[in-house]
């Protein structure tokens, strides 16, 4: 079917200020006999969701911080848009029947509306891979319980995900992560020492908000994806690799058993796999820049140095340990790169509080979401606390 066949899709877009959200606007905007666009959420920015849901006609506009639902209220008073907030306002939101949502909060906030959109069975397109690390199973017990379309967007998720061979998984010999190496792929430790988060946030290759971008930096994104790629596809963790490749061309390839390599290749530019979830299964026109492999002439492979960025190996070891492991990393690690961000931690120090953090709490079975809650909340307490001290 072409995706100019079908009638215009209902869109949510969850985390629409945001760098995904943003992108994901572009593309309904290039298309817009294609896509409606009905609920946009954002955290803090009320002028920037006001004018955005002004702009599409939206049903629903949600503001994460409560305090500012009056300011928004009193801005679309003239227009038809319902006015929602908090965390309850978003899972309503996340509720209200359109056929995609881009899942495109950052951090484990966005659980809760994600899974609201998939408990009611919607397509989602999921960039908040803190969904999947923070309550995995649970994530994915509701997603084949509801019968839900979950794509990956999350760049080499979206690749594996193009190239799996969903019908014979026993023929996967492994999956392949790449990652860009950061912005700090050649740095010495003594160098790491003084990395200040206007470096950090400044990606070689891709424009990220911040949070993703200082995981970038440490490799804790690669870490946490390693954790993602393990809920989303039928393989083992000892079969999920990582390679660093500079380039950010090839976003991540399927080894089979015959010696085929698969791989998905393209500018590196989330719009293809934001566009990917946007019209499955049928693909549209991204205006992504054609890849031009004889003008970038090289590609570059290397091995991850888990010495100057143990947040790999540290992530890998949560998955291994699994329960709440992985929910108090990623917990932590928020925390960490928070106080980071705001010049109260040094960028070495991000990995080893989450290190200390998770030695601190035993590591329990998860029951269910409010105890993936409970352990969250707990390990950002910690977390704080540990930070503050070390000030
Ligand atoms: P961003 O910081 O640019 O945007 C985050 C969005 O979430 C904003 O709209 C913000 O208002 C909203 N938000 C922030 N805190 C919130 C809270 N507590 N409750 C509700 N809403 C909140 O982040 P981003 O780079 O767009 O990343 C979003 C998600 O997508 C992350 O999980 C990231 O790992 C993932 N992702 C991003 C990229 C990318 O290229 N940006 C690539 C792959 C995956
Ligand atoms: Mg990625």
């Amino acid at each position: 079917m072409n995706s100019t066949d079908r009638k215009a899709r209902s869109v949510t877009i969850l985390g629409a200020t945001g760098s995904i959200g943003q992108s994901s606007l572009k593309l309904v905007d290039a298309a817009p006999d294609q896509f409606n666009v009905e609920v946009l959420s954002a955290q803090n920015n009320v002028a920037q969701l006001a004018e955005l849901a002004r702009k599409h006609a939206a049903s629903i506009a949600v503001i994460g911080d409560p305090a500012k639902k009056d300011t928004l209220s009193a801005m679309l008073a003239d227009t038809n848009t319902t006015v929602l907030a908090g965390t309850d306002g978003l899972q309503e939101a996340a509720r209200f029947p359109t056929d995609v949502v881009i899942a495109g909060i950052v951090g484990a906030a966005g659980l809760a509306p994600t899974l609201a959109a998939v408990e009611r069975g919607a397509i989602v397109g999921l960039a908040n891979k803190e969904c999947l690390v923070c309550a995995g199973d649970l994530f994915m017990t509701a997603v084949n319980r509801h019968g839900t379309t979950l794509l990956p967007v999350d760049s080499e998720h979206n690749a594996i995900y193009q190239v799996f061979d969903f019908n014979a998984p026993e023929s996967v010999s492994k999956i392949t992560l790449t990652a860009s190496g950061g912005p700090f792929r050649s740095a010495s430790l003594v160098d790491l020492e003084r990395v200040t988060p206007e470096r950090a946030v400044k990606h070689p290759n891709w424009s990220m908000g911040p949070k993703i971008s200082v995981d970038s930096a440490t490799l804790m994104n690669k870490g946490l994806e390693v954790i993602e790629a393990w809920h989303l596809f039928p393989v083992e963790k000892e079969q999920i690799d990582v390679i660093i490749h500079p380039q950010s061309v090839i976003h991540s390839m399927v080894s089979y058993v015959d010696g085929s390599v698969l791989a998905q290749l393209g500018s590196p530019d989330m719009k293809t796999p934001i566009s990917y979830a946007l019209n499955w299964p049928s693909r549209m026109d991204s205006g992504v820049t054609t890849l031009d492999l004889a003008g970038i002439a090289r590609l570059d492979f290397e091995e991850p140095d888990e010495n100057r960025f143990p947040a790999l190996k540290m992530a890998r070891q949560a998955l291994q340990t699994g329960g709440g492991a992985p929910t108090i990393l990623n917990a932590a690690n928020e925390v960490a790169v928070e106080f980071f961000l705001n010049g109260a931690l040094a960028f070495l120090d991000i990995p080893k509080l989450v290190e200390s953090v998770l030695s601190n709490i035993s590591i329990e079975p998860l029951e269910s979401l409010d105890h993936v809650m409970e352990v969250d909340a707990k390990a950002r307490v910690e977390a704080t606390q540990r930070a503050s001290r070390r000030n």
